[in-house]
């Protein structure tokens, strides 16, 4: 589904956010898969290239990089019962629908989130499932299936629930699994689909789902599990004051001590949302190195809280973007969610601390630091070709002139270009090969069944 490219000088782009301070105004050049020499203005290449593609109309930025999502929520969408609510009552709706996931919906969700995420300028995205109801056993190996078509690259994390309703969680009975089947079948995935090292395609994380839908036994057993197997931790955390509220009552402690009792404040853990920190716990966050990934859209959707993403930044901690899932977004387009990371910090902070250069740092190096990786989220010599080029030719640019400040402020939607380790996934704002339009009309068939299923009561 990929086109290929020889040695290639992408050359003299209207605009490129590249390492600080140099000059790249002359380009890039690209071989085998990565980036092999910057260009200064009005310079030639010393590298040997055969392939030259012209990038004057085009903005070029590192492939955005999107750290947190619920592909199956494309399914969800725009929910009648879950409008205008907050995170709780908002699950408590939800819950029942999901239940009725089968394995064909969760793979034509994910083609069609990742479709979505590619075209907005995303080249590498992590994907949060944790819904396992009977059927679903083999949701992750779907899911690879799916990237792989695609040619995108992922962080495919093995999610997880094992505190219902009956036991005083939030999730319904059916949704959860026991401890053993959690952690026998996370270190299959491991074993079969993690790839380790510089230029990775498929990685594998531990996700119990959030303190209030897991036990503390199977947060623990996954950060043991994740130690010996080197893989991350990922989970959400301080999302709304309701979670909190829900930790010091059934832990007795608030959301960073619990995360610490579970042995999960590391390096090797990343967060979802992190809003409601105090100071010291945003200290003891950054000096663990602990990343957060900041979900704008959602966060303001479910009115949940903006989160203190510049302090948790100078504290240590590595700070990304992420779309979230598509039931509290309900998109999955990463340029647009660069934009609303743009101005809701800028609400907190005042708009002359927040610039259009941080939030580009948040969805690249940013948030390939959120995921391990330091092969990707910069223009740099040495690092993967993961590239989204943008053009200023729509109505909506007209009369902009600084590209790279236009681009998030005039509301950029899609890219004309992306590429992934050299390969063109993006052509002229298309993936080449995929029928979009078959895609739309089978994801949106599954997504009225799935309805329908909730409303005959035929999910158990
Ligand atoms: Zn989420």
């Amino acid at each position: 589904m990929t086109i290929s490219t020889g040695a290639l000088w992408i050359k003299n782009p209207l605009a490129i956010f590249a390492s600080q301070g140099e000059d790249v105004s002359g380009g890039i050049v690209i071989h085998d898969g990565k980036i092999v020499e910057l260009v200064a203005g009005g310079q030639q290449p010393t590298t040997a290239y055969d392939q030259t593609y012209d990038a004057s109309r085009h903005v070029v930025l590192p492939g955005l990089i999107n750290t947190h999502h619920h592909f199956y929520q494309t399914l969800t969408r725009a929910y009648p019962d879950a409008l205008n609510k907050e995170l709780f009552p908002w699950l408590k709706t939800l819950y029942p629908l999901w239940a009725g996931l089968e394995p064909e919906m969760l793979k034509v969700a994910t083609t069609l989130a990742m479709a979505e995420l590619m075209l907005s300028g995303c080249t590498l995205a992590a994907d949060h499932h944790y819904l396992f109801p009977n059927g679903m056993e083999e949701a992750i190996d779907a899911q690879v299936e799916a990237v792989n078509t695609l040619g995108i690259r992922a962080m495919l994390t093995r999610g997880s629930m094992s505190l219902g309703e009956d036991d005083g969680g939030l999730p319904p009975q059916s949704t959860v699994q026991t401890e053993q089947q959690i952690i026998d079948d996370s270190e299959r995935l491991i074993q079969r689909y993690h790839q380790r090292g510089e230029g990775a395609t498929v990685q594998i994380a531990l996700a119990p789902c959030s303190p209030f839908s897991v036990t503390p036994e199977i947060m623990k057993a996954s950060a043991l599990l994740a130690e010996r197997n080197d893989v991350r931790l990922h989970t959400h955390l301080a999302e709304t004051i309701d979670e909190e509220t829900f930790c010091l009552q059934r832990f007795g402690m608030r959301t960073v001590d619990y995360l610490e009792s579970v042995g999960w404040l590391s390096n090797r853990t990343w967060l979802a949302h992190g809003i409601h920190f105090d100071d010291d716990e945003i200290k003891r966050l950054g000096a663990a190195g602990v990343g957060i990934c900041h979900c704008p859209t959602s966060n303001m959707m479910l009115a949940s809280g903006i989160a203190r993403v510049k302090e948790l930044e100078a504290a240590g901690a590595p700070v990304g973007l992420g779309v979230d899932g598509s039931a509290s977004n309900d998109g999955s387009n990463m340029i647009q969610e660069v934009r609303q990371a743009l101005y809701l910090q800028r609400l907190r902070y005042g708009s002359s601390s927040v610039t259009h250069f941080d939030a580009y740092r948040w969805a690249t190096e940013g948030s390939a630091k959120v995921l391990g990786r330091n092969d990707v989220g910069v223009i740099a010599v040495g690092m993967q070709a993961d590239l989204a080029l943008f053009t200023l030719d729509e109505m909506r640019f007209s009369g902009s002139h600084d590209p790279l400040a236009a681009l998030l402020l005039c509301g950029a939607h899609k890219a004309d270009r992306v590429m992934v380790a050299g390969q063109w996934t993006v052509v002229n704002g298309e993936i080449p090969g995929l029928d979009t339009q078959q895609l739309i009309a089978d994801h949106s068939q599954m997504a009225k069944r799935l309805a329908e299923k909730l409303k005959n009561k035929t999910v158990v």
